[in-house]
This record gives C-alpha cells, sequence and structure tokens, in this order.
C-alpha cells in the first residue's frame, strides 16, 4: 500500500475548511493594508537561492530538494518565496510601479528537514513583501499587519520579539566581536556551530541545540554595535508599534537563518507550539535586490508558516457553514421534479444535497442527518398529487407543509427565516 512521503500532508476536509477561512480573512487584512498578491513558481534556478538565502545557509546546504532536471539544469523547490518575488520585481521592472511595491503571496515550500511536530517536508506560507521604501514606518506597518492578522483570526497568546541586526557599516564590527567570543567556546559548541563560526558566526544565534543556546545567550548582542543609522531606525520601530499599542518584546540576540537579513529582524512566537514556537518570521533585507543583480532597493517582509498557525486556532472561531437542505425524493418522478430545484437554490447560494431516489425514506432521512442538515424536505407521489412537500427543521423536528407551486421561493423563504 503506497503512502505519503514522509513530512508531507494531507490537508482533509475539515482541516481544509478552516484554511479556506484563515485564507480568506487573510486576503481580506492584506486588501485593507495595500497588498496586492503575487504568485511566483515552485521550481526555480538553484542559483536564485544560492544568491539570496545563502549557499552556505542550511537551508541552501542541508535542505534544499535540488535535482537536474531532464535538461540538465539544475533547479530547486523553492525553500522559501522570497527570494523568488524578488527575482519577478527584477525581472518585471516593478520599480516603475507606485512605491512601495506591497505584494503577499501564499503557497508551499519545500525543505528536507527531520520531520517532527511543527516541522514538515512540504509546508505552507502566507507571506508579506514590501519593496521601495527604507524608512522605519514601513516596518511599523508590516508588523501591525502581522498583529492584526493575529486579532482577526483571535490567535491569543502570541510575542512578538524584535531585535536588529545592523547593516553592511556596522554588522562586520559586531561580527568581529562575536567571533573572538565563539573563539572562547569552540570546543563546546556544536559541530554545526564550529562550522557556522567560520562562515557565518551569526548563525551560532539560531541553533536550536541547547549547549549552543547557553553560549548564544552570553554572547555579544547586535544591538551594542549598531551605527547610529541603524540605532536610530530600531528606536523609530519601538515607537512606532508603541503608538500603535502594539506589544513587542526585544529579543537582544534574535537573528534568522537566511543571509539576507538587514536591521530589523522579528518573530512571532507562541508557547503553545512546544520547540518550534515561531508562527511567523522576517524582517528588513535591504541588500537582497543588489545581491540578486537589481538595483539597490530596499525591503522588507515576513512570512507565516500556515501549518502553525492552523495549530493555533481556536476551533469554535472557525464559521461553519452547514448544510442548509437535504431534499429527500422518494421515487423517480420527486426526483425530475425536484432536480432543477436543487440546482435553483443552489445558483442562489444556498448549501444543499439531494439524495438517491431510489433509497428508503429511513436511509435518506439518516444521510440528511449524518450530513447535520438544517432542513429537509420529502417529496413523494402523494406530496406531488396533493400539491405539497413536507419540509422538517432538524433542530426542533418540527415538519410543516410545503406549496409544490413556486417551491425554489417558498424553499428559500424558510430558509431564509
Ligand atoms: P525555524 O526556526 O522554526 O526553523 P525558520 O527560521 O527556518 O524557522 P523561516 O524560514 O523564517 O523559518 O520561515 C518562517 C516560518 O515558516 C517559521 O516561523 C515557521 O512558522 C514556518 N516554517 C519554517 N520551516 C518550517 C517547516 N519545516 N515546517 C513547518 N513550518 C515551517
Ligand atoms: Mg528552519
Amino acid at each position: 500500500m503506497l503512502s505519503s512521503l514522509r513530512g508531507f500532508k494531507d490537508v482533509l476536509s475539515d482541516e481544509a475548511l478552516k484554511w479556506q477561512w484563515v485564507e480568506t480573512v487573510t486576503h481580506e487584512v492584506f486588501s485593507a493594508f495595500g497588498f496586492s498578491p503575487i504568485q511566483v513558481p515552485l521550481l526555480e534556478d538553484v542559483r536564485l537561492f544560492h544568491a539570496s538565502v545563502g549557499a552556505t545557509s542550511d537551508i541552501v546546504e542541508k535542505q534544499m530538494y535540488a535535482f537536474d532536471d531532464l535538461d540538465g539544469k539544475r533547479i530547486g523547490l523553492r525553500p522559501e518565496a522570497t527570494a523568488s518575488v524578488m527575482r519577478a520585481y527584477i525581472e518585471h521592472n516593478l520599480h516603475t510601479g507606485p512605491v512601495p511595491t506591497k505584494l503577499y503571496y501564499s503557497g508551499p515550500m519545500f525543505r528536507h528537514e527531520r520531520p517532527q511536530a511543527g516541522r514538515l517536508r512540504q509546508f505552507h506560507q502566507m507571506g508579506a513583501e514590501v519593496i521601495g521604501v527604507l524608512k522605519p514606518h514601513h516596518d511599523v506597518e508590516l508588523l501591525s499587519l502581522l498583529a492584526y492578522l493575529f486579532e482577526r483570526l483571535t490567535i491569543r497568546g502570541i510575542v512578538l520579539q524584535i531585535n536588529s541586526i545592523g547593516c553592511p557599516v556596522c554588522r562586520p564590527l559586531y561580527r568581529n566581536e562575536l567571533l573572538a567570543f565563539l573563539q572562547g567556546y569552540l570546543s563546546k559548541l556544536c559541530e554545526n556551530c564550529r562550522r557556522r563560526s567560520r562562515e557565518n558566526p551569526l548563525r551560532v544565534l539560531d541553533c536550536k541545540e541547547a549547549s549552543c543556546r547557553g553560549i548564544a545567550s552570553a554572547s555579544p548582542s547586535p544591538l551594542d554595535h549598531l551605527c547610529a543609522e541603524c540605532a536610530h531606525h530600531f528606536r523609530a520601530v519601538q515607537e512606532g508599534l508603541s503608538r500603535l499599542n502594539i506589544p513587542f518584546l526585544i529579543q537582544p540576540r534574535l537573528v534568522r537563518g537566511l543571509d539576507y537579513y538587514t536591521k530589523t529582524v522579528f518573530e512571532a512566537t507562541s508557547e503553545h507550539l512546544g520547540a518550534q514556537s515561531a508562527v511567523a518570521a522576517g524582517g528588513r533585507y535591504d541588500g537582497l535586490a543588489e545581491a540578486l543583480g537589481g538595483a539597490p532597493t530596499p525591503a522588507l517582509g515576513f512570512a507565516i508558516g500556515m501549518e502553525r498557525l492552523m495549530a493555533l486556532l481556536d476551533p469554535t472561531q472557525v464559521p461553519e457553514r452547514p448544510l442548509q437542505l437535504f431534499l429527500i425524493p422518494l421515487g423517480s418522478a420527486a426526483s425530475k421534479m425536484l432536480s432543477p430545484i436543487l440546482y435553483a437554490l443552489r445558483k442562489r447560494g444556498m448549501r444543499c444535497e439531494m439524495g438517491d431516489e431510489e433509497a428508503s425514506l429511513k436511509s435518506q432521512m439518516k444521510r440528511g442527518d449524518r450530513l447535520s442538515a438544517q432542513y429537509v424536505l420529502i417529496v413523494g407521489n402523494a406530496e406531488i398529487e396533493a400539491g405539497v412537500a413536507q419540509i422538517r427543521n432538524m433542530q426542533n423536528k418540527v415538519q410543516q407543509g410545503c406549496a409544490l407551486t413556486d417551491l425554489t421561493n417558498n424553499l428559500l423563504a424558510v430558509l431564509n427565516a
């Protein structure tokens, strides 16, 4: 028997319906904040991810699904979408449009990680990118969008952690200091971090190993090394958030596992998620456009992990759309009469279903019950002769007559009452 791959998951109806609701709400929120949708491919030239996420990042080095296609071209399944959005921005000259370019996307990402709770190999992200602007109030706007999304989805207990990791002016000084600090702990770092400390010491701060976390917590913070511009920017972000009454926590050692970030970085975490506590993450990436061969273009964005978001969702908050009416035809004459009614009601947006004309009343009633129908309508030869069908309210069990002439409108009146 074949089954799905490890780390790849089916989302079945009930869960998929919750996803749909989340997506509907998010589309509304993104639109209110002035974002337009963008769709980018699942496959890209791997060089895009080398140049953006970073050739020595864990994501590219260890987690990317990269392979040669039938033409011998090296391609990769996207591990994230910011690189693709920026590639599209440059490729299609989107800078010629209104500034900033505010885009959002949603879709699957692929990383060959060790599957565990909160960690899949195909997972989904919904993300936003704001391209072409440098000022701190854009960081605040993006963070306020994120905060409002959680509010709209009534997800409580989210902590917004923010930090600044500086820019190419101040980061080298910090990097050297961190490097010097880590030299003293090389033997205590995990194997990965010993390598990371040579290639990109900031990544040590993102390591999930307990021993490395202990060392990281005593390490110097980028906040103590920010240049005047980065310090001003970070202060302005905090002030802006406070003005909007958006609570945040400064986490002085927060960094991101991707190469392209500068200045503001952030994570939205929840203690209800266990070890994989981040539900969303993002920051500024002012150097990314240049790294991809475009003109220098400041930008920022975030990505929400949909599976983790779904895990935090309170199912009672998701509006249900019950089956409004189950039509029960007893025999073929009834079925022939009801099928245009079913079609007409559906066209009016009613959620309706019809039973099998050959099944008994009892078994059709049972099916209506299993579908949690609010009403059932029963039509057999006797009802056709009398010109009146029976409609039954399944909650209070009250049954009443319903004239067959102009049946669609009669039913609409009952259902909308
Ligand atoms: P983590 O620290 O959990 O590994 P990350 O730093 O790799 O996350 P990003 O690349 O910033 O995460 O992605 C943003 C969000 O996408 C994360 O906060 C998380 O919610 C989600 N995410 C990332 N990787 C996975 C995965 N393998 N499975 C499920 N969700 C994921
Ligand atoms: Mg990760």
